[in-house]
């Protein structure tokens, strides 16, 4: 597996030196930058962060978070904050919610 990546302070080509698998969903790899002069010497780390549909074939130890759940929790996050913002405003002027 080659990833490119670009040079986070010169922003030229920066070429892979190592890649190692750390887990199941995280890769780590070390990249130089092509720049001239730059010398920009840093690792990157490539992770699955969640999954767009689910595997047909699950691996024991691997959990990726699906992205439907990822949306239904922070919606539902979103609208306790704003059920608790309407409860506050609803105290401090109880005037506006007759
Ligand atoms: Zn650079």
């Amino acid at each position: 597996m080659r990833l490119g990546f670009n040079c986070s302070h010169c922003g030229s080509r920066a070429n892979n030196l190592s890649l190692i698998r750390k887990s199941p969903t995280v890769w780590e790899g070390v990249y130089r930058c092509n720049g001239n002069g730059c010398g920009h010497l840093f690792v990157v780390e490539i992770s699955a962060i969640r999954a767009l549909r689910a595997a047909s074939v699950a691996r024991r130890g691997v959990s990726i978070p699906l992205a439907r759940d990822l949306l239904l929790a922070h919606r539902a996050r979103r609208d306790e904050i704003e059920r608790k913002a309407r409860a506050e405003r609803a105290k401090q002027y109880p005037w506006r919610s007759q």
